[in-house]
């Protein structure tokens, strides 16, 4: 059973920041759901 978790993105084109769903252990490709540009960051170190 995959284990999915909630991770804040930023995309690099046009400043838009999201909650995604990842999948642990899987690399997907990802694209700004505002822009559709695949320039997408990964924030980290945001705990609450
Ligand atoms: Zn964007």
């Amino acid at each position: 059973m995959a284990t999915t978790t909630m991770a804040p993105f930023r995309c690099m084109m046009c400043g838009h920041e999201y909650q995604e769903k990842v999948v642990q252990g899987e690399d997907v490709e990802r694209s700004c759901p505002k822009c559709r540009s695949n320039s997408i960051r990964h924030l980290k170190g945001t705990k609450k």
